[in-house]
């Protein structure tokens, strides 16, 4: 399955708690699981993908953090998962050190890139997951991606700080990474008995129209256990809305992604 052309997808929202590390371990794991070569890069100091993953964030010897100030390489931190075909750069609170040490430094917007440049050709996907925050670390997520999937959590304030977003991509595009897509648009946590959730997919499809994955990802008890247990959703409950719906975003990311990045239309349809 390793084709010539690997994918790296960038899961970047400022926002809190609006689903990105749900959607980047779930998403990764879907892929991974239909045979594909994945690597998960965690450039959040929390770590929650990391322990989404099983991997115990206190007992790392090295992480991100070393790849960042150039003290090792991106193999050095590579970990095997419970999914063969799947591998982890973990993170844990060191991160948040990368962050000052790098300001005075050169290409310290591209550090990530160039620790991934040399391996991502040996991945089918290369998945990132950002911090809460428009820092340099989402920054290097940035610049080191191919797209981004932008999760928005089904809540009144959906679409707020989506402008500074936004801009912060234009920027991204316009000085440093030339190449970087929107990958669509995600929403996340729905819940089908509320007017809200009804109305904030409307404006969601309004405001980004075909950009928006046809996919929603239902508020589910599952998916909000499954981390607990260090494991996917496709590994804790296979049955549940959750899995499904992860297992439907993943072909559609399969899907969006023949042909270059064209992204075909007429099978977006509204929810
Ligand atoms: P942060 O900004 O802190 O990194 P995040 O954007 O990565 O947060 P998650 O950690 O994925 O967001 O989700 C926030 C919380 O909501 C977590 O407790 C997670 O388990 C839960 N959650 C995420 N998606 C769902 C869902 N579809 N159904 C139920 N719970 C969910
Ligand atoms: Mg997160």
């Amino acid at each position: 399955m390793n084709g010539n052309e690997s994918r790296v997808i960038v899961i970047a929202n400022q926002k809190g708690g609006v689903g990105k590390t749900t959607t980047a371990v779930n998403l990764a794991a879907c892929l991974a699981a239909s045979e594909r070569k994945v690597l998960f890069v965690d450039i959040d100091p929390q770590g929650n993908a990391t322990s989404g993953f099983g991997v115990d964030k206190r007992g790392l010897e090295r992480t991100v953090y070393d790849v960042m100030l150039g003290e090792c390489r991106l193999d050095d931190v590579i970990l095997p998962t419970l999914i063969d075909t799947l591998e982890l750069a973990p993170s844990n609170m060191s991160l948040i050190g990368a962050e000052v040490e790098l300001i005075d430094t050169d290409s310290r917007e591209f550090r990530l890139k160039q620790a991934l440049d040399p391996i991502k050709g040996r991945y089918d996907y290369v998945f990132i997951d950002c911090p809460p925050s428009l820092s340099l670390l989402t920054v290097n997520g940035l610049v080191a991606a191919d797209s981004v999937i932008i999760p928005l959590q089904c809540e009144y304030y959906a679409l707020e700080g989506i402008t500074q977003l936004l801009d912060t991509i234009g920027l991204v595009r316009n000085r440093l990474n030339p190449h970087l897509e929107i990958e669509g648009v995600l929403l996340t946590m729905h819940d089908q008995r509320t007017n809200l959730s009804r109305q904030v997919v409307e404006d969601v499809r309004d405001h980004f129209g075909d950009k928006t994955y046809r996919t929603v990802i239902p508020r589910n008890v599952s998916l909000s256990e499954a981390p607990s247990f260090g494991l996917p959703i496709i590994f804790h409950d296979i049955k549940s809305r959750g899995a499904e719906s992860y297992l439907a975003l993943a072909e559609e990311v399969i899907a969006n992604g023949k042909g270059g990045g064209t992204k075909e239309t007429s099978t977006r349809q509204g929810y």
